[in-house]
């Protein structure tokens, strides 16, 4: 095998773990941001790595304690 392959091999295992690593019931992109509400391009869910986060630290917060009112 030389260092094409490798490469090549490499680039195609990055690929498929990262389809298997994305959520498959995630949410959808809406064209705004899910966390802070700007308007982003299509496809894209937030607009960077801190609204995702806040967003997902919500989540996990109304999963765990779900509003009793
Ligand atoms: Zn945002």
């Amino acid at each position: 095998m030389d260092e094409f392959d490798q490469a090549s091999e490499f680039e195609e295992l990055r690929r498929a773990i990262a389809l298997r690593t994305r959520k498959p019931t995630g949410p959808q992109a809406t064209g705004c941001c899910l966390f802070c509400g700007d308007p982003l391009p299509p496809g894209q869910r937030w607009c960077n790595a801190d609204c995702r986060d806040d967003w997902e630290k919500l989540q996990r917060a109304q999963r765990e304690a779900p509003p009793c009112e």
